[in-house]
């Protein structure tokens, strides 16, 4: 079969790779139907060193069963399945605390000897606490919607959810892309009235007031903050959801928090350390997120995905073919696409 190889830096190839098979009673062959690039594909593609033999890529995606392994409950060849971007076994105690990513069997796609989701297949360990059966036939027009369901959706929910975000809560959501956009909507499916998207493209941020967000902050830095302020009385947002990983956008989340809020983190940190200072600890902010356990969320997402009433799937504004991977990423890392869509 062919998948995407990354080999370094801006170095993305699409080749020949072994046919995945069973290998554990646990396992399922899945054929990819939709896959996509996550921005956190994006931090490998600006940063990783030149390998010889390259590293498969991709934890986004959703197929149909080819073959299960005789352990493998509750699913058969044929299923449209969605795959969460962490796999687990859904029986151990983390697993049944809702906290999939810290599954004591489970693991990442695309890392020591398991396949990644930018391919024509997959074969998935953990079958049956991995992959959640979806009630559409392989050529729904909902696919990229129930693709976000891996991922990005999750994730944008997961962070307003730590946030505690309710009818009652001011929100902030710093970020314009995918994820930041799918915050918006979590934001607003969770009850939210007053949204404020801090992003700078507008072509996203008009997705973002599409999604929910009443208010747009352009601006960033010290002249963001002082914008949010201004736009809710001069103590910020009870809510900050921190979509984007910097170190700046955290102290841009501490900045825009109202006192006794919370600042929710799902951006990959790509900083070591945090401004946490006496000031914040005088403020009592409640800092919070993390990796997303897609996984515990997407039973409670999907029906209304399923009926239409929210459509993350509108982040996607650029697909691709399988060949088409490589100049995915470029357009994604030069900001020329938001989110890229492989139908292998
Ligand atoms: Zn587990």
């Amino acid at each position: 079969m062919r998948a995407t190889v990354i080999y370094g830096a801006g170095d993305v190839r699409v080749e020949a790779v072994p046919d995945p098979v069973i290998q554990r009673p646990t396992d399922a062959l899945v054929r990819v139907v939709r896959a996509c690039i996550c921005g956190s594909d994006l931090w490998p593609y600006g940063s990783m060193p030149d390998s010889d033999t390259g590293e498969r890529i991709g934890h986004e995606f959703l197929g149909v069963i080819e073959d299960v392994g005789s352990e493998v409950g509750g699913l058969a060849r044929g299923d449209l399945v969605v795959a969460p971007f962490v796999w687990s076994d859904g029986t151990c105690d983390f697993c049944r605390e809702g906290l999939q990513t810290s599954c004591r069997h489970g693991g990442l796609w695309a890392s020591n000897g398991i396949d990644g989701g930018q391919g024509e297949a997959v074969r998935v360990p953990q079958a049956w606490g991995t992959l959640v059966k979806l009630p559409v036939a392989p050529d729904s027009a909902l696919l990229p919607s129930l693709l976000t369901l891996s991922d990005v959706f999750p994730t944008g929910h997961h962070c307003a959810v730590k946030a505690g975000v309710n009818p009652r809560t001011t929100v902030t959501v710093i970020g314009d892309g995918a994820v930041g956009l799918c915050a918006v909507l979590a934001a607003k499916r969770l009850g939210a009235e007053r949204i404020i998207l801090m992003g700078r493209h507008a072509d996203r941020t008009d997705l973002g007031v599409q999604f929910g967000a009443t208010d747009v902050v352009a601006e960033r830095g010290a002249e963001g903050i002082e914008r949010v302020r201004e736009l809710t009385g001069g103590d910020g947002t009870h809510a900050v959801l921190e979509c984007v990983g910097y170190r700046a956008a955290v102290e841009t989340a501490l900045g825009v928090v109202r006192d006794g809020g919370v600042v929710s983190r799902v951006g990959a940190p790509q900083y070591q350390d945090l401004p946490l200072d006496f000031g914040t600890f005088m403020r009592n902010i409640t800092l919070t997120g993390g990796v997303a356990p897609a996984r515990a969320y997407i039973g409670e997402l999907l029906p209304d995905v399923l009926d239409g009433r929210v459509e993350p799937g509108r982040v996607f504004d650029r697909a691709v073919g399988l060949d088409g991977v490589p100049d995915g990423y470029r357009a994604m890392a030069d900001r020329k696409a938001l989110k890229v869509l492989i139908t292998p």
